[in-house]
């Protein structure tokens, strides 16, 4: 098949970007920001026009506007901004991009709207489906977001030199408006979160970026496991030659190919969770945001209270540490 004989772009430069805010250069004109616990992708060749896909954790914009600076020149502002879907781990850094750039346009599907214009919060996250980072997530807040008004529905207009070629491909399940970015010239695929290439609900896998594997939506924040299916089945008929996800590294080649076929295959087994808020009954979501949501079981509650205790303590712990620390300074000179 043509995969023995592709030579791999991720071969031809250095290597995985081990350090956050590194960059790394996926395929022509794509290259992945390493951010703290997510990706954010740059569309376009250096010096030239460009578009911004995701916007990275609270307190990122920095290493985003690092990276963009260094392609595409010292306050080089984007054409655009798109969203494979508004989860506060891709918009964390909007507001203060935003900021700096003032004109610049953002946009996501019509049902991401809700939740990017302050009308809805999305769907709660689900502590219960297992795992260090999943028992963490009902610290990620779920929104409402408003980005108004910079935030546009999808399509992105034309014109948009660094889009030419890419094709949005809707991909719901782990949020209701979740896109992501396919160009078929060479097969490369931004899937956002519809799969990951890292075990999300793990802490320390997510730290990590290891093991490096094709995996499920982040199960935490996945409300919807019948469409989430449907978009990975979407995505493994594609047949991508390279994926990058919005957490961990990328994938290419007959690894992608296979992992991907496999989790399409069967992932009521292995990706669906057997327990959990959404895993029977999905999250039922409008273009004005959630209607109904599936009970909290006592399971649910417990974590849920648990990981707001937990916070609580890390919150306290380090107020006495800093205040420890400040009794124990002395006055600065004048
Ligand atoms: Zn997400
Ligand atoms: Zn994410």
């Amino acid at each position: 098949m043509s995969n023995a004989t592709h030579r791999s772009p991720l071969e031809a430069t250095d290597s995985t970007p081990s350090a956050l805010g590194g960059v790394q250069q996926i395929a022509p004109g794509v290259v992945r920001i390493r951010l703290p616990l997510s990706n954010a992708f740059l569309l376009g060749d250096p010096g030239g026009p460009w578009v911004l896909i995701d916007a990275g954790t609270p307190g990122s914009a920095g290493m985003i506007l690092r990276a963009a600076e260094q392609r595409f020149g010292t306050d080089a502002a984007p054409q655009a901004i798109v969203l494979t879907h508004g989860h506060l781990d891709h918009i964390g850094a909007l507001h203060a991009l935003l900021h700096r750039w003032p004109g610049v346009a953002v946009y996501a599907h019509a049902l991401e709207q809700p939740y990017l214009t302050g009308q809805s919060a999305y769907p709660p996250p689900d502590p219960t489906v297992g795992g260090s980072m999943s028992a963490l997530s009902p610290l990620f807040l779920p929104g409402p977001f408003d980005f108004r008004p910079h935030i546009h529905v999808l399509p992105w207009p034309p014109g948009a030199a660094a889009l030419e070629g890419w094709e949005v491909v809707n991909t719901p399940g782990h949020a209701p408006g979740h896109i992501s970015l396919w160009r078929p010239a060479d097969r490369t695929l931004i899937a956002g979160d519809a799969f990951v290439t890292t075990v999300q609900e793990s802490l320390p896998a997510a730290l990590s970026l290891r093991p490096r594997t094709v995996h499920r939506p982040p199960a935490y924040y996945t409300p919807d496991w019948e469409a989430a299916r449907v978009s990975v089945e979407r995505l493994a008929a594609l047949n991508p030659q390279i994926a990058v996800t919005g957490h961990g590294d990328p994938l290419e080649g007959q690894v992608l190919t296979q992992e991907l076929e496999q989790l399409a295959a069967h992932f009521d087994e292995v990706a669906r969770p057997a327990q959990g808020r959404y895993g029977a009954r999905p999250a039922v979501t409008s273009r004005d945001g959630v209607l109904t949501l599936p009970p909290l079981t006592a399971r649910g509650q417990a974590l849920r209270w648990t990981g707001i205790g937990l916070l609580l303590l890390l919150l306290l712990r380090l107020a006495l540490h800093f205040r420890s620390d400040d009794q124990g300074s002395v006055n600065p000179p004048e």
